[in-house]
């Protein structure tokens, strides 16, 4: 029996799915047990669309369907945590199991603060996460960085630092250090993120640490709670998945790069906050930043700490409507309702239409929130501190109600 704490090298007894799997394809065998056993309703995952810059979020019910999601894709920056909220009713009527990055994990705590999923019908398979890179700038990266035409790759990893491409007529790879120094390379989000083993989910999984004949071969799992312990067991005895005790060097080795990963995400907080100065330049610099703001609204749509019926920025003796750009208490709005709950996942800047850096704005604010008040989003599910100074009882009315104000001060 497993528990808690427990490390394994796990990897699939199914031909078919080994050869499409990241390495060991763990992941998408525990997937298709729990699909075949109906532990779950339906998984979340992702699949490949037209190409490998193309992240297609997909939900699975026939478990023969699985190995078309088998695979990491590291252009795949899309949030999985918003769309169970948006498309999947909070998994409020199905058990779902979903494939999460540490950024997705997060998300779904904050989501499940506000009553907005229900964690006891999702099981979360984690995978370790080194980073993203958007797709446009993976195509311009490969285009100059590389040499290669972009629409010839057909398969990219991420791989001891390196940025690796294969395409019609060989392979390269660039340290990533090297590219992120020219500009290129991961999001800004990816860089200073130290969510690298998203041990919030039920089960961690990754290829840091597979040392040995097994590397390559095997899916280097952490047990991070019970249930993921009952499922990997489940597994493990039907002949689902195989696995044997992780090799301490490898456990050893996998500490150690887990650590320098935390050591570069705080370097680049270090540069990034820097560049936006501090107090009233800071202040000026978000302000000229955002004052080419067209409020497209993705920034919100996309947050998963937005959730609101009717958000405050549609209010219009908040924020006077048909004015392009918005005042900026549209941007207010925001800092005060998520600066202390953002998970810096990336969404509001990768999909801002005019390419403004909200993440960076709002990961700051977090940051300084945090050293002041000790309060860490995503990781727990610890409410936010605006939550701890509401009475209990109101925020419960509230959530009943499905409204989204706290203090309605205009009655
Ligand atoms: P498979 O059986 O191949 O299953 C992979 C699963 O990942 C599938 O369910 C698929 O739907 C899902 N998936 C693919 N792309 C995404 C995505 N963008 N977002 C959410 N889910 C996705 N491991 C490390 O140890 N170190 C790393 O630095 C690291 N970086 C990663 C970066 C990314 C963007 C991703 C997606 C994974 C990363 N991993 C990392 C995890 C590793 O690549 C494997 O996913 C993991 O080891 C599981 O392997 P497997 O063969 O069992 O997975
Ligand atoms: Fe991975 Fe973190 Fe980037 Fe999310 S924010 S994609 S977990 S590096
Ligand atoms: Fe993600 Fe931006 Fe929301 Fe922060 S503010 S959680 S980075 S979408
Ligand atoms: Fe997000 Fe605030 Fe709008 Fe709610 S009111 S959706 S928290 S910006
Ligand atoms: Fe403004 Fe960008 Fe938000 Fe759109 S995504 S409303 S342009 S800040």
């Amino acid at each position: 029996m497993s528990k808690k704490g427990d490390m394994f090298y796990a990897w699939t007894p199914d031909a078919d799915l080994a050869k499409k799997a990241e390495c060991g394809g763990a992941v998408s065998s525990l997937l298709k047990f729990m699909l075949e056993k109906k532990i779950v309703d339906a998984v979340l995952a992702v699949k490949r669309g037209q190409d490998i810059y193309d992240a297609v979020p997909t939900l699975v019910t026939d478990p023969a369907k699985i190995n078309e999601t088998a695979g990491s894709l590291h252009c795949g920056t899309l949030l999985m945590s918003k769309l169970v909220k948006k498309y999947l009713n909070g998994a409020n009527d199905q058990k779902i199991a979903i494939t999460v990055k540490g950024c997705d994990a997060m998300g779904l705590y904050e989501l499940a603060k506000r009553q907005q999923v229900n964690l006891d019908n999702i099981v979360m398979i984690g995978v370790n996460c080194g980073g993203t890179v958007s797709p446009v700038m993976a195509r311009k990266m490969i285009k100059e960085k590389f040499g290669v035409d972009p629409d010839k790759v057909h398969k990219e990893e991420i791989d001891k630092g390196q940025f690796i491409i294969e395409y019609e007529g060989g392979h390269k790879g660039i340290k990533i250090d090297d590219l992120e120094d020219e500009g290129f390379g991961r999001r800004s989000n990816c860089r200073r993120c130290k969510m690298k083993v998203p041990r919030q989910a039920d089960l961690a999984c990754g290829n840091w640490g597979v040392i040995g004949d097994k590397a390559g071969k095997a899916t280097f799992v952490e047990v991070c709670s019970d249930k993921g312990a009952g499922i990997l067991d489940q597994a493990v005895k039907a002949g689902a998945l195989k696995t044997e005790a992780a090799d301490p060097k490898g456990i050893e080795m996998r500490v150690k790069v887990e650590n320098a990963m935390l050591k570069l995400g705080d370097k680049w907080r270090e540069r990034d906050f820097a560049s936006l100065g501090t107090g009233r330049d800071r202040l000026k610099k978000i302000l000229q930043d955002t004052s080419r703001c067209i409020k497209c609204y993705q920034c919100i749509e996309n947050c998963p700490i937005c959730y609101c019926v009717e958000c405050s920025t549609k209010k219009p003796y908040l924020v006077t409507p048909g004015q392009v750009p918005p005042s900026f208490m549209f941007h207010l709005i925001r800092f005060a309702h998520i600066a202390d709950s953002c998970i810096n996942c990336g969404q509001c800047q990768e999909l801002c239409a005019m390419d403004i850096p909200n993440s960076l704005h709002m990961h700051a604010q977090q940051v300084e929130l945090e050293k002041m008040f000790g309060h860490v989003p995503g990781v727990d599910m610890k409410l936010p501190l605006l939550a701890l100074v509401e009475e209990r009882e109101e925020r419960d009315r509230l959530a009943a109600t499905g409204s989204d104000q706290i203090y309605n001060i205009f009655k």
